[in-house]
C-alpha cells in the first residue's frame, strides 16, 4: 500500500524501532526493496534523491513503477525525495505524486533553514505528504565529516526548529556521514547526544542519514536511543554491484546479472530492517486515510448552511 512516511515514523517513535529508507535507483531495486518489505512485513520508505534522478532513475518513469509496486503488497510504503534542495525541487517530486519529502537547507543559517523547511511543511501538509527536515549538517565521509562536532545537531536547536517548522521527521547530524567511509574506519556516535535530541523534541521522529558503513552494533544503539528512519543508499548499491559482478562472473548473462542484483538488494535491506527492528510491524497497520476519514466533515453538507 502507498502511503506517506509520516504515519509510518510516528508509529516507530512510539513503538521504538526505526523504518528503513533505502534508495532505489532503477526497477531491479525498487522490486528488491519491496520484496524485502513484503517478506518481512515491515514499513519501508523509498528515497530518490535529485541528482540520481538527473542523471539516471527518471521520476516520471520510477515513481508511477514504485506506486504500483507499493500496490502490490500489504506492507506500508511510501516514496520520499532525498535532500531536497529548494521548492522547485519539491514541486517536482509532488508532481509525480512522491508521498513524503525532505527538504535540506541545513547549510543556511538557522532562521533561512526554518524559513524554507516551514513553506515545504504549509505547501506539503494540506496534500498528506510528510515532510523531513535536518538539522545540523551530515556531511561526507570520504571527507571524514562526521568527525567535526561542531556540525552536530544541538538539542535546544532542534526543540526550536520542529515547534517553528512542524515537521514530521528530523535529520539530525550525531557522528556518521554520507557515502563510503575510508577503509577500515567506523564512525563513532553520540548516543548521549541522540538520547538529549529525543527527550528536548518531545520524542520526534529522527532520522540517520549516512547510515552505510556505520557498522550493526552502532546501527543496533542508534535505534535504542531514539532514531527511528535509518538512510541507507551506498551499501544498497554496492550489495547490487557485487551482484552483477558475481553473476558475471560465473558466466551468467545480462539476465542473470540484473536479477542477482535484485536478489543481493533484498536480501542487504532484510539484515538492515532486521537491525531496525521493523520486521512483523506492518502486520496491523492502519492506514490514516480510512473510509470515514474520507467521508469529511458530515456536519457540513456542503451548502454553507
Ligand atoms: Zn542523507
Amino acid at each position: 500500500m502507498y502511503v506517506s512516511m509520516d504515519c509510518l515514523l510516528r508509529h516507530a517513535a512510539e513503538h521504538h524501532y526505526a523504518v528503513m529508507a533505502a534508495n532505489a535507483l532503477n526497477l531491479e531495486m525498487a522490486r528488491g526493496v519491496i520484496s524485502a518489505a513484503d517478506e518481512t512485513q515491515s514499513p519501508l520508505i523509498i528515497i530518490l534523491g535529485s541528482m540520481a534522478m538527473a542523471k539516471h532513475s527518471t521520476p516520471e518513469l520510477l515513481a508511477p513503477l514504485i506506486q504500483r509496486l507499493a500496490t502490490e503488497t500489504a506492507a506500508p510504503v511510501a516514496l520520499c525525495l532525498d535532500h531536497g534542495k529548494d521548492l522547485n525541487k519539491v514541486a517536482k517530486a509532488l508532481y509525480n505524486r512522491f508521498s513524503s519529502v525532505m527538504i535540506d537547507a541545513s547549510q543556511l543559517p538557522m532562521e533561512e533553514n526554518i524559513a524554507l523547511t516551514r513553506q515545504v511543511v504549509e505547501l506539503c501538509h494540506p496534500l498528506g505528504v510528510g515532510v523531513e527536515g535536518e538539522l545540523g549538517h551530515v556531511g561526507q565521509a570520504a571527507a571524514l565529516d562526521g568527525r567535526d562536532a561542531s556540525l552536530y545537531t544541538r538539542p535546544e536547536d532542534a526543540a526550536y526548529f520542529v515547534k517553528e517548522t512542524k515537521v514530521d521527521c528530523l535529520a539530525v547530524a550525531i557522528g556518521t556521514a554520507h557515502g563510503k567511509y575510508p577503509a577500515g574506519f567506523r564512525p563513532k556516535l553520540n548516543f548521549d547526544l541522540l538520547r538529549e535530541i529525543k527527550a528536548a523534541t518531545n520524542n520526534m521522529p529522527i532520522a540517520l542519514h549516512g547510515g552505510s558503513g556505520s557498522g550493526d552494533d552502532n546501527v543496533r544503539k542508534a535505534v535504542e536511543a531514539g532514531i527511528n528512519k535509518i538512510n541507507l543508499a551506498t551499501d544498497l548499491q554496492e550489495a547490487c554491484r557485487r551482484g552483477v559482478i558475481e553473476a558475471s562472473e560465473a558466466g551468467g548473462d545480462y539476465m542473470k546479472m540484473i536479477q542477482a542484483s535484485e536478489q543481493a538488494c533484498k536480501k542487504l535491506l532484510i539484515h538492515w530492517m532486521e537491525l531496525a527492528g521493523s520486521c512483523g510491524r506492518a502486520r496491523n497497520f492502519t492506514p490514516p486515510y480510512t473510509f470515514p476519514n474520507l467521508q469529511g466533515d458530515v456536519k457540513n453538507n456542503g451548502t454553507g448552511e
